[in-house]
Order: C-alpha cells, then structure tokens, then sequence
C-alpha cells in the first residue's frame, strides 16, 4: 500500500515540482468535501473502462491516471452492513453518513426504531458547510440520502423528498415523480414547495441553472436518469437530459460561493443497475460518464486544492471481468471492442423483446405482459442493438429464458433474463459475470486533498464518518448496535418483497 508521506513526495523532488495544484494543498483541514461514488462498481471495471475509454474516445480514464500519481491516496473499503456481508446501497451510504452500520434496506436507522443524525445535516448546522448531492438514479435513492435522510425504509422516496428541503442546498438527478403532487401519495406540491423556498427548480438541461450561491432543484427523469448508452441513440434525450458531469459543475459552481465551502456527494449511480443487467457496454458507458465528472471534479480542485476528494464505490456486484478468449487469449481485445457497438442498454433491448428488465420493475410476470418473441427476432434483435450475430442456439436459449419457458442455468444468481443475456454476450465479447446481485468484495478508494492521507489503506465503513466528521471540526457520534444484539430485531424490520436487485 501506498505510505508515501509529504516528505518522501518531496524528496522525490521533480514530481513535486510538477505536480498539479490539487496535491499542494497548504492546510490540514478542508475547506470542502467532494465524495464521490460510483454506485456498485466491481474493481475489474477500472482496466475495463480504462481500456473502454480509449476505443471510444482516444484517451485513457482520468481516475486511472489517478492511481499512479504520487501524493494521491489508494485504499480500500471494508464494506459490510450490520446484518450482512453483503451491503445495499442504504446500508452502505448509511455506514458512510452515520458512522453505524445498519440492516439493508434501512436508511440511518438503527434496527430498534433509533434514528441516527446524517453527516450533512451535522455538517450543515455544527459546521455550516453548504451541502449538495447528485446523481444519475433518482434524487431520493439508497446512496444520496445516506449523507441527509432519514427511514427506515430506504423505498419511501415519498418521505425522504420532504426532508431535502432546506436541508440540502443542491439537488440534482432524477425522482421527479417524488416531488410531483399529482404523483407523490400525499398530493403536496414538493417541487413548489422547493421553489418558495429560493430553488431554482429545473426539469430540462437548458435550465439547469448554475448561478453562484444559487439552491438548485434539477429533476430530470420520473425515476432514474436515462442510461447514458440509451441517451447516446436519442437526440431529444441528449439535449433534455444534462450529464453527470454538468450536473457536477452546476453544483461546483453554486456550492463554490458557499462561505465556509460545502460537502458534495456525486454518485455514478447506474453503474450499480447496468451491473445488476449484466449489460458491459451500458456499465461502461455509465463509468465514462462518471470519469467524465472526476475530471470536473479535477479541474475545480486546480483553482480551490484546499477541496477532500474521496473516489471510490458503496460495493461491488456481478463482479464482471474480461476472460481469455482464443489461444493463448489472442482474441480477448477483439472480443472486447465489440462493446463498443451497442447502441442501447439490456432495458431498451429486453423490452423490444417483450420481457424489459428494469432496475425498477419489480413487477410479476403477468404485469410485465412478458410475450414469447421468436428466436430469429431475438437474434434480429441483438444484431440491430447490440451490433454482433449471436447463433441460433444461442438465439434459442435466450428465447426460453425471456419466456421462463423452462429451467436455462445452473448457477441460480443467473437463471433470468439478464443473467443468460449476459452470458449469450459474454460468449462473443469475452466479458463474464459471477452473478446479479451485490457481493463482498472490498471496493477501491483514491483520495487526494487535506486530510487525503486518512484514506489509505484498508478503512472500516464507518471510520469514513469519523474520518470525515474530524477533517470538519464536528465531534459527535451517532448510538450503534453490535451485530449480536441486532440480530433479535431480523424478523421485524421492514422488508422488501425481492432484495436480489438492491
Ligand atoms: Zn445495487
């Protein structure tokens, strides 16, 4: 692991010399905090963007470039939630926010009903920082609201929308429908709410409004921000719907005039979905957009270095990785480039096939109106979308899995559509996937900035928050539960019908 203290960069002399603003930081503490996550990012997705970048645009990742610069921190995050190995994205961002590892599926809320105080409200009141979150799912899901909300259900988005008014100074991404009285439950108009309150409320790229000192309200989809490969194929969504990477500026550059600076959460957050789909191309076109933000990010930090900046993911899922394919693995990087052929995500494509697997869709199959396609229109299909010629076997079995006709897999994490589409893919792009849902592994960290030094090496969850809390001048702690005690409360938390696609 990386021990590299100022000293030693500083011997290293010419590096020193030369190295960019944002590592010659002066002060200890920061000024502002930017965290940014890329929502269930596996660490095989790093060389395979790296390698994903170049082939679409001719240059490499900016947080692979990261990895290797002296002064910047690497490390990993021990990620696990109070009732499981496995972390969702609420726990997770909770364990982050609160300093207490909580059940999933619960939002800063211990298993007996104790609610816990996020780290932007703390930072906002003890520490009057300015407080801002975005991202590409809706506002009001699992990974923003770890840092400002409260439930103990993390699927009460309805709630959760009340509690960012005033409370958090920058809202951006999608979740319309959560602030939409003739959609939300109680019929408040929260969007209007918001805009008495000063927000610059914005629904379309145009007006996303990036006035200093402004509160912005940007909400641009009814659930999730479309994916990024979707958008790539559709004029009318790429000049309405802004990219992470604008909606990061628009926050930097409202937040920026905040008098005492600001802690921003951006999260990538569909990286996690495209996982769940075992879609490659549409996770890596999701993991450009968010390298697209860091470079935002980067290029802030030039002119304000006194800025945190932690990069890294809530835990990783479906683990995919590039196989050897060919003799001596001679046709892995032609296998590869076929990715970059696709022209829209699994979602688009399944539901052209009658059987959409949605992040959201947690519906029964009747609901879904799942039809039988044929084999030769779902071979039509992928040649049209994906770009390349799956066999008639392979059309076959894809045929049976989208009409749950009979018994496809034997590994049962991928005996569903996604799952045996992403394998039948996998086949002619060498990309592999060990399941569909969320795993343990320890996620990656880069941290550059005051106090980046913290983040070395291997870090606990919810030493984050401790961490976090110190570089800001706030001592506090949140009450926590030992997994012993928690385990009385299992049969009565709150539960979802289906956790597979947290
Ligand atoms: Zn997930």
């Amino acid at each position: 692991m990386s021990t590299i203290n100022r000293r030693q960069i500083f011997r290293l002399g010419a590096s020193a010399a030369a190295a960019p603003a944002f590592l010659q930081a002066q002060s200890k503490e920061p000024r502002s905090i930017i965290y940014m996550v890329a929502d269930g990012m596996s660490a095989g997705v790093i060389p395979m963007a790296e390698q994903f970048s170049k082939l679409v645009r001719g240059r490499g990742t900016a947080w692979n470039q990261l990895l290797s610069k002296p002064g910047v921190q690497r490390g990993f995050m021990d990620m696990a939630s109070l009732n499981s190995m496995v972390t969702d994205s609420s726990a997770a961002s909770s364990s982050w926010g609160s300093g207490s590892r909580i059940f999933n599926a619960m939002l800063n809320v211990l298993p007996d009903g104790t609610k816990l105080t996020p780290i932007g409200t703390l930072a906002r009141e003890r520490a009057k920082r300015r407080i801002g979150l975005v991202t590409t799912a809706t506002v009001t899901h699992a990974t923003p609201a770890g840092f400002a909300a409260v439930s103990p259900r993390r699927d009460d988005e309805d709630l959760i929308a009340t509690q960012y008014l005033d409370n958090v100074d920058v809202v951006l991404g999608g979740g319309k429908r959560f602030f939409d009285a003739s959609k939300r439950k109680d019929k408040r108009d929260l969007a209007g709410d918001f805009a008495k309150a000063g927000y610059s409320v914005s629904y379309v790229r145009d007006n996303l409004k990036s006035a200093p000192g402004a509160k912005l309200l940007g909400l641009y989809d009814d659930s999730h921000v479309q994916y990024v490969v979707d958008q790539r194929s559709d004029k009318k969504m790429q000049r309405e719907i802004p990219s992470l990477a604008e909606m990061a500026q628009a926050a930097l550059t409202a937040l920026d005039a905040a008098p005492n600076g600001f802690l921003l959460q951006i999260e990538g957050a569909r990286v996690d979905h495209a996982a769940h789909a075992n879609d490659a191309a549409g996770l890596l076109w999701e993991q450009v957009a968010f390298d697209d933000a860091i470079q935002v990010v980067l290029d802030y930090c030039q002119k304000r270095p006194d800025t945190l900046v932690v990069i890294t993911s809530d835990h990783g899922n479906a683990n995919p990785g590039l196989f050897g394919v060919g003799k001596e693995y001679e046709h892995s990087n032609q296998a590869f480039e076929l990715l970059t052929k696709a022209k829209y995500s699994y979602t688009t494509i399944t539901r052209r096939l009658g059987n959409a697997v949605e992040y959201k869709g947690l519906t029964t199959d009747a609901q879904r109106g799942i039809t039988k396609p044929n084999a030769d229109l779902v071979r039509q299909v992928i040649e049209e979308d994906l770009g390349l010629k799956i066999s008639e076997d392979e059309g076959r079995l894809l045929r049976t899995a989208i009409s749950r006709g009979q018994f496809v897999c034997v590994n049962k994490q991928l005996d569903n559509v996604p799952g045996v589409l992403g394998q039948v893919i996998g086949n002619h792009t060498g990309v592999g996937w060990v399941g569909t849902t969320h795993t343990s592994d320890y996620t990656l960290s880069t941290a550059f900035g005051p106090g980046s030094e913290l983040f070395a090496g291997l870090v606990k969850n919810t030493d984050v928050f401790v961490k976090l809390t110190g570089l800001l001048g706030i001592s506090f702690k949140n009450p926590s539960m030992d997994a012993q005690k928690a385990m009385k409360y299992m049969a009565s938390v709150p539960r979802r019908e289906r956790v597979d696609w947290a």
